[in-house]
């Protein structure tokens, strides 16, 4: 017998009985102009507000006001040193000791600087290998990066795609590129979840395949960290980037972490670009030092860090810390289970989850294929108060989040999907 049932007396036990329940009042949840929530399903493309992000972020613009740039050294949380104080929790979030991180840049632009390092093309080893539907910026990224070089960015680039008529990708076909260019890649930059499909890819088995090849092996965990449980050290990966405005709800456009393995913290030969804010902080601000580069994740920084920023996320972090990745990741299973429970049970033959039905491989997310549906079919969605995401040429992508979302909402999402489909 299945753990789950049909009915919304269900739905509101499963509410009632999870113990994480509380954590939704901790959000702002958006309304209609009605004054009812919205069904919200893209923690995956914009967390929510935590109530608590305002009080974080009021206490460094009291601080600034009160302190102009004594703030610096003597702000309540100091400012000099603020990007340390979201060192601990994230390295926990992510699997990584706290040498290996650093909150700091954006996405992509750490992508640029972690490339600069770990994408050291040769004549005969230039190639990079990506999953054929990476995120867009990825692509463009790693494209750039070939013809920076020198290279041509299509002959370069090589894809890790899935076979006819499925989406997900197996390692099988990761093996077998490998075993007939290895020794022309010189990166592969993977995306740890992909963001299309929702797979979430096994980053130790990867690692290790490309470095028995002598590849460097890069993620981006943008649609992982806060939503799985990440085991960057473990993984072996050279390193890794992901955003802070998805799951880890620190607002549009919030910095972004970084991950460099420990095998690369005290190498000061590795090429990389640099400022004030990689060098020895001891010496920082005598201006004339030779320069000295810090040890770990820290010695990528470039410039001093938008506090205003790293305060949202502090806020958040806290808030993560609080509850536990552990925890969270047992009640995403249940709600995204139940979730995949009743699109099954539509048995409707023109719609398909394409993401992994196996929990090890997947985050919260799941990509819902419908044939014959076209962008009508998430207006009407949204007309009746559920905001997904929709994917040319037929997919909607609905991420329950385990610490807002509830069962009720993914009950009502899979009942509005039906009224509008029966039409
Ligand atoms: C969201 C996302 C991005 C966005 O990049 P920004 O630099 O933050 O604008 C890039 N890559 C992946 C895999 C993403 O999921």
């Amino acid at each position: 017998m299945s753990k789950y049932q049909l009915g919304l007396d269900f739905a509101k036990q499963q509410d009632y009985l999870d113990e994480l329940s509380d954590y939704r009042n901790k959000f702002h949840i958006p309304k209609d102009k009605n004054g009812n929530e919205l069904i919200y399903l893209t923690g995956n493309s914009l967390g929510l507000q935590p109530i608590s992000t305002k009080s974080y972020i009021n206490q460094e613009l009291e601080d600034w006001a009160n302190l102009g740039v004594e703030g610096h050294a003597h702000a309540k949380n100091p400012w000099l040193s603020y990007h340390e104080f979201l060192t601990d929790s994230m390295a926990k979030l992510v699997g990584a000791k706290p040498i290996e991180v650093v909150v700091m840049n954006t996405l992509t632009a750490n992508l640029h600087f972690m490339m600069v390092s770990f994408y050291q093309p040769t004549q005969s080893r230039y190639k990079i290998l990506i999953e054929s539907d990476a995120f867009p910026s990825d692509k463009y990224a790693v494209e750039s990066q070939l013809r920076h070089h020198g290279f041509d960015d299509k002959e370069g680039l090589i894809l890790w795609k899935p076979r006819k008529n499925e989406e997900l990708l197996h390692y099988e076909d990761l093996e077998a590129i490998l075993e007939s260019q290895g020794d022309e890649i010189a990166l592969i930059m993977i995306g740890g979840v992909n963001y299309y499909t929702g797979q979430y890819f096994d980053l130790k088995r990867i690692t290790d395949l490309g470095h028995k090849f002598d590849c460097f092996v890069g993620f981006d965990c943008a649609h992982g960290a806060g939503n799985v449980v990440l085991n960057l050290h473990d993984s072996g990966a050279d390193f890794a980037v992901w955003c802070t405005y998805k799951y880890l709800n620190s607002g549009p456009g919030s910095l972004a972490g970084c991950f460099v393995h420990e095998r690369h913290a005290h190498n000061k030969n590795l090429n990389r670009f640099t400022g004030w804010w990689s060098h020895n902080k001891q010496t920082r601000f005598n201006m004339r030092h030779e320069f000295d580069v810090l040890p770990g994740a820290e010695g990528w920084q470039l410039s001093n860090p938008p506090i205003l920023s790293m305060a949202a996320i502090k806020a958040s972090l806290d808030l993560f810390n609080e509850v536990g990745i552990k925890r969270l990741t047992k009640k995403s299973r249940k709600l995204t289970g139940y979730f995949e429970f009743l699109i099954n049970k539509l048995n409707n033959k023109d719609i398909k989850i394409i993401t992994p039905t196996n929990p090890e491989e997947r985050g919260c997310q799941l990509s819902i294929q419908v044939k014959n549906a076209d962008k009508n079919l998430h207006d009407k969605l949204t007309k009746s108060g559920v905001l997904s995401d929709w994917r040319e040429p037929d997919v909607i992508r609905c991420a329950p989040v385990p610490l807002y979302n509830t069962f009720e909402d993914v009950y009502f999402i899979v009942e509005k999907l039906k009224n509008i489909l029966s039409k």
